[in-house]
């Protein structure tokens, strides 16, 4: 099933609300259908409108309607804004209404040659997701040179995303993605995330950038 990319997040010189590749209730356990909706149709949106705002407000300076200094305005904007918009996108895509999936093939070597195993990754992800103070991501990432598997977290959306770091796996950490079913639980939310993981699009993102030489029987 191949689900979202960032790629549907822009469309026609502006960004986009992509489309959910589920329906906002097929996400149960995980996430009922109101935390989906509100989270995407309302935080998500916002994103997507703060990184067009942003966008044609350093247009407008470009083009001297608006004063030089709006230019920082807008640049800080157009970071958090479209950090916020990517991150989004990218989470949609890799949870999923089916439970209890695992990672394999070229996938499931490089977590085990990063982390030991897969219990060992979960330790490492769940560790770090529970660890963000406040709001923020835990992010599974691949390092574009060396292909080596590590996780970050953030809290500002655009600090979870690095140079050459590819963003393989993430999760939201916010109040807004979990408050509504488990309060402040966010270990409850933590767990059943690990459990609604799609590793299918995981995998294909860990393939997109490998040699080309490189046959890994899960990408597709
Ligand atoms: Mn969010």
């Amino acid at each position: 099933m191949d689900t979202i990319c960032l790629c549907d997040g822009y469309a026609d010189g502006h960004y986009v609300l992509p489309p959910l590749p589920y329906d906002v209730s097929a996400l149960a356990p995980l996430l009922d259908a109101e935390t989906v909706q509100l989270h995407y149709a309302r935080h998500h949106a916002a994103y997507v409108e703060g990184a067009n705002a942003a966008a044609e407000m350093m247009r407008q300076v470009a083009l001297g309607e608006r004063p030089e200094k709006v230019a920082a305005t807008a640049a800080n904007h157009l970071a958090f804004n479209l950090a916020g918009h990517m991150l989004h996108t990218l989470y949609w895509g890799n949870i999923s209404p089916e439970i209890g999936c695992r990672p394999c093939c070229c996938m499931a070597d490089a977590i085990n040659t990063a982390f030991g195993s897969y219990e060992g990754f979960v330790r490492v992800f769940r560790g770090a997701a529970l660890g963000v103070q406040g709001s923020g991501w835990a992010v599974l990432a691949k390092d574009a040179v060396s292909h080596r598997l590590v996780v970050l977290a953030a809290q500002k959306h655009q600090d979870a995303l690095l140079p050459r770091m590819q963003p393989l796996l993430v999760c939201d950490v916010w109040e807004h993605a979990y408050y509504l079913r488990y309060h402040n639980n966010r270990a409850g939310y933590v767990d059943a995330f690990m459990n609604q993981i799609c590793w299918q699009t995981v995998g294909r993102r860990f393939n997109q950038n490998q040699e080309k030489n490189h046959v890994c029987s899960q990408s597709k």
